[in-house]
C-alpha cells in the first residue's frame, strides 16, 4: 500500500521539508494525508481579463507579459509587479516585499493567479495564491478552485504542505477527478455498509477532504471519515465488550446470605444516608459481582456526589470474600486522599487499608502492602505491589481509557477481576455510551443532602479590592479556608517553568501584600510529591488560611472547611477544568462560593462564564458546551482520552445512532480473517487509545 511508505518517499522533497514534517509527527504518507485542512479558500471562480469586476475574488490565467522589482519611496519596500495577458486582456498583479516572485513567474511563464481585484487607477490583482501550469487547462493546486488551507506549524507553510499531499494523490497514487481502482484495494468498510448508509469510498473521500470539487464533495467526504471515527470508535468497544463477556472472573464472589447481611450493615453505619442514585449504583455493582463474568462498570458522577463509598462498598464485598481490591488514582495527592477517606470509612472494621505511592512506600503497620485487604495507590502500584491470587476487585479513578489496558495487564498475570472505573466529569449519555461502549455504565446524578449549592460570581475587575475584603472577613470572623487558583499561563496540561514563575509571584503579592496578616501556601505542580502531600496536609489541619495554587488542585481533594475558591484568569479555563475546579469547595455544610476573576480587558467567554455561574449541575454545563463548541473541544471529553476525533462531532447524535447501527450490522458478520484490513484499523486504533494513556 503505497501510503504505508515513509514521508521519505515523497519525491523532490527538500531535507528541511522532511525534518518539519518529522518534528510534527508526520512519519508516512498517511500520516501527511491524515493532516486535514482546517479550512478552505474559495478560489474557484476563473474569469478572462475581460470580465473582471472590483471587488471580486478570482482566478485568472495567462502569459506573462513583464515581470519586475521596484523600490518604492518608502525605504526597504519592494514591489513586484507582473503583468500578463489572457488574449482578452492585460492585468497587472502586485505583490510586496516577495523578490523571489520575479524568478517564480518569468516573462512568458503560463500562469494562474488568484485574488481580489482592486481599483488603484485601473483594476489590478494583490494575488494570494499562484502557481505555473502547462496548459490552459491543466488541472491547478493553488489557484481555481477550493483551495484546502491547513495549520501553518513549524515554518512549515500551508503551500508546502497543499503541493506535498497533492503529489501523493496525483502523482503517486494516479488520482484524478475519476476515481480508479485503488479504492477497491484501500477501501476497509465492506460494501453492505456502505451501500446502506450512502457512503462514498474512502480514498475518494480522502482525496476530496483536501481537494474538493464542490462543496457537496467536502460534505460526502466529511460524512464518511466522521463516519470512519465514530464506528471504528464503536466497533473496537463492542468487540471489547464481546469478549469480556466471554470471560470468567479469576476470583468468583458467592455473594450469599451472610455476605449481603454484613454489607446492609456496613452501610447502615456510614455516618450518613446513602442518596437513591448511590443505592442504585452500589445495587448495579452488587449485581454485577454476583455473575461469573468479571464486572466493567463506568460511573460518573458529579464532584462531591460521593463515588468514593460505592468503591468502599465494592472493596467491602471483595473482602468479605478474602479477595484484595486495589483502587488505583491518577495522582499521589489523590491516592493519599482516597486512602484517608477509606480508612476512615473502615476504621470500625477488621478491613485493613494500605497506601502506596512512589513518595511513600509500604504505610504504616505492615512490612509491605501485599498484606492489606484494600491497597491504594498511584497507578504503578498495580504491576508491582499487589498479590495478584489474591486481587477480587480493581477500582480505576479518573483515567478511563486505563480499564483497557489494565485488563490486558491483569489478564497477562494470569488473574481477572472486576473492574470498576469512575470519573467526576459526567459527559451526556449519549456520548458516554458512544465512548465507554465496551463498559456497563451508572451514573450519580443526585447530591447528598443538605448540601447548599456554591454561589458563583463573575467579579468584574473594579470589585477586586472589595473580594479581598471580603475574603479577609470570612477567614477572621468565620475561620474558612480559601483556595485561590493561579491562571494558565499556557495552554498545556503540564505544568511549564513559566507558570511557575507567575505562580510564584502571585502568591508573594499575596502573602506579602494582600494577606499579609494570615497564613499563606502554596502548592504547584513542580513540588516533590512528598512536599506535595504535607502541604495539603497542612493546609487540612488549618495550618493555612489560604492556599494558592495552580491548577493541580484541579482533581478531587477534599477540605470540607476551604468554603471560597477563587479562580483566576477563569476565562481562560475550560468548563469541565472550571466545574472541576469549582467543586474543592462545597463539601462541607456551610455555604461556599466561588469568585471568577478575568484578565482585565480580556472579555472574551463572558457570556460562558455567566452560564456557569448559573448553575452547579455538570451535565448542564456539559450539555451547554456540547451546543457551543466544535467536537474535540467539548466539555471534558479531553479527559476521556477523545481529544482526537477530526472529523467526527459528537453532538451528532444522529450519526452516532447510524454508526451505531452499523456496528450492530457488522458485529454478527466480523471475522478477522475475512476483514483483513479492519482488524488492521482496530488493532491500529487500540494501540493508539493505550499510548495516549
Ligand atoms: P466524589 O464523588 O467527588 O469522589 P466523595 O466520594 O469524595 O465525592 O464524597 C464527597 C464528600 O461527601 C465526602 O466527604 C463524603 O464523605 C461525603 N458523602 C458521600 N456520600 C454522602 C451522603 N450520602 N451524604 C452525605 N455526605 C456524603
Ligand atoms: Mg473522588
Amino acid at each position: 500500500m503505497i501510503l504505508d511508505q515513509p514521508i521519505e518517499s515523497l519525491p523532490s522533497t527538500s531535507p528541511v521539508t522532511m525534518k518539519k514534517f518529522k518534528s510534527l509527527e508526520i512519519s508516512t504518507l498517511w500520516d501527511l494525508v491524515n493532516y486535514v485542512p482546517f479550512r478552505y479558500e474559495n478560489l474557484s471562480i476563473v474569469s478572462s481579463i475581460r470580465n473582471i469586476q472590483e471587488g471580486e475574488m478570482l482566478t485568472v490565467k495567462g502569459h506573462v507579459l513583464t515581470s519586475k522589482t521596484d523600490y518604492t519611496r518608502r525605504r526597504g519596500m519592494t514591489l513586484q509587479k507582473v503583468t500578463i495577458d489572457d488574449g482578452t486582456g492585460t492585468l497587472d498583479l502586485l505583490w510586496f516585499n516577495q523578490p523571489y516572485i520575479t524568478r517564480m513567474l518569468p516573462e512568458n511563464a503560463l500562469v494562474s493567479v488568484a485574488g481580489p481585484i482592486k481599483m488603484n487607477h485601473k483594476l489590478m490583482m494583490e494575488p494570494i495564491s499562484y502557481e505555473r501550469i502547462t496548459e490552459i487547462n491543466s488541472p491547478t493546486v493553488h489557484t481555481g478552485r477550493l483551495v484546502p488551507v491547513y495549520t501553518e506549524k513549524l515554518g512549515l507553510s500551508s503551500r508546502t504542505i497543499r503541493e506535498k499531499i497533492h503529489l501523493i494523490f496525483h502523482h503517486m497514487l494516479g488520482m484524478h477527478e475519476q476515481r480508479n481502482d485503488l479504492e477497491k484495494e484501500w477501501e476497509w468498510l465492506p460494501e453492505h455498509i456502505l451501500h446502506k448508509h450512502n457512503l462514498s469510498d474512502e480514498l475518494n473521500a480522502y482525496y476530496h477532504i483536501h481537494f474538493p470539487e464542490t462543496k457537496q464533495d467536502h460534505t460526502r467526504a466529511h460524512e464518511r471519515l466522521a463516519f470512519d471515527e465514530l464506528f471504528t470508535i464503536q466497533l473496537s468497544n463492542e468487540l471489547v465488550r464481546r469478549e469480556w463477556k466471554k470471560e470468567q472472573v479469576g476470583n468468583k464472589f458467592a455473594m450469599n446470605k451472610t455476605v449481603q447481611n454484613k454489607i446492609d450493615a456496613f452501610i447502615h453505619g456510614l455516618p450518613f444516608e446513602l442518596t437513591g442514585a448511590q443505592k442504585k449504583v452500589i445495587d448495579d455493582v452488587l449485581k454485577d459481582v454476583r455473575k461469573d463474568q468479571p464486572m466493567n462498570r463506568f460511573v460518573q458522577g458529579d464532584v462531591g456526589s460521593g463515588k468514593t463509598v460505592v468503591a468502599a462498598v465494592a472493596a467491602y464485598a471483595a473482602y468479605l470474600h478474602k479477595f484484595q481490591t486495589i483502587i488505583m488514582a491518577p495522582t499521589e495527592i489523590l491516592a493519599t486522599q482516597h486512602y484517608q477517606t477509606i480508612a476512615k470509612l473502615f476504621a470500625n472494621t477488621d478491613v485493613s487499608v494500605g497506601l502506596q505511592t512512589g513518595a511513600k512506600k509500604a504505610a504504616k503497620g505492615k512490612n509491605d502492602t501485599i498484606e492489606y485487604d484494600i491497597i491504594v495507590g498511584t497507578h504503578a502500584l498495580i504491576s508491582k505491589h499487589a498479590n495478584y491470587e489474591k486481587i477480587g476487585m480493581v477500582v480505576i479513578d479518573e483515567q478511563h481509557r486505563f480499564g483497557v489496558a489494565q485488563r490486558a495487564l491483569l489478564k497477562s498475570k494470569g488473574i481477572n477481576p472486576h473492574l470498576l472505573t469512575m470519573t467526576a466529569t459526567p459527559i451526556p449519555r449519549t456520548i458516554a455510551l458512544t465512548l465507554h461502549g465496551e463498559l456497563d455504565l451508572s451514573v450519580i446524578d443526585e447530591m447528598p443532602k443538605g448540601r447548599l449549592p456554591i454561589k458563583t460570581y463573575l467579579t468584574p475587575p473594579h470589585k477586586r479590592q472589595s473580594a479581598y475584603e471580603w475574603i479577609r472577613d470570612g477567614i477572621k470572623k468565620l475561620g474558612i479556608q480559601v483556595f485561590i487558583i493561579c491562571p494558565l499561563i499556557e495552554e498545556s496540561e503540564i505544568e511549564t517553568m513559566k507558570s511557575i514563575r507567575a505562580a510564584t509571584q502571585e502568591y508573594d503579592r499575596l502573602k506579602n501584600h494582600v494577606f499579609r496578616d494570615f497564613k499563606v501556601g502554596m502548592l504547584h505542580g513542580k513540588m516533590k510529591p512528598k512536599d506535595k502531600e504535607l502541604i495539603m496536609q497542612e493546609f487540612k489541619n488549618k495550618e493555612y488560611d489560604i492556599l494558592v495554587a495552580t491548577s493541580v488542585v484541579e482533581v478531587g481533594i477534599d477540605v470540607p472547611n476551604a468554603t471560597i475558591i477563587v479562580i483566576e484568569g477563569s476565562q481562560r479555563y475550560g468548563m469541565a477544568q472550571l466545574h472541576q475546579l469549582r467543586g474543592r469547595v462545597g463539601r462541607g455544610d456551610k455555604q461556599s462560593y466561588c469568585i471568577l476573576f478575568t484578565d482585565e480587558g480580556d472579555n472574551a467567554n463572558i457570556h460562558r462564564l455567566k452560564f456557569f455561574a448559573s448553575t452547579n449541575n455538570g451535565m448542564t454545563l456539559a450539555e451547554y458546551d456540547l451546543k457551543q463548541r466544535g467536537p474535540g473541544d467539548i466539555y471534558g471529553i479531553s479527559q476521556h482520552g477523545y481529544d482526537d476525533l477530526k472529523f467526527a462531532d459528537l453532538s451528532n447524535y444522529e450519526l452516532i445512532s447510524k454508526t451505531k447501527d452499523a456496528v450492530n450490522e457488522m458485529i454478527g458478520v466480523y471475522d478477522p480473517q475475512k476483514y483483513p484490513h479492519m482488524k488492521e484499523r482496530l488493532e491500529k486504533f487500540r494501540l493508539d487509545q493505550i499510548s495516549r494513556d
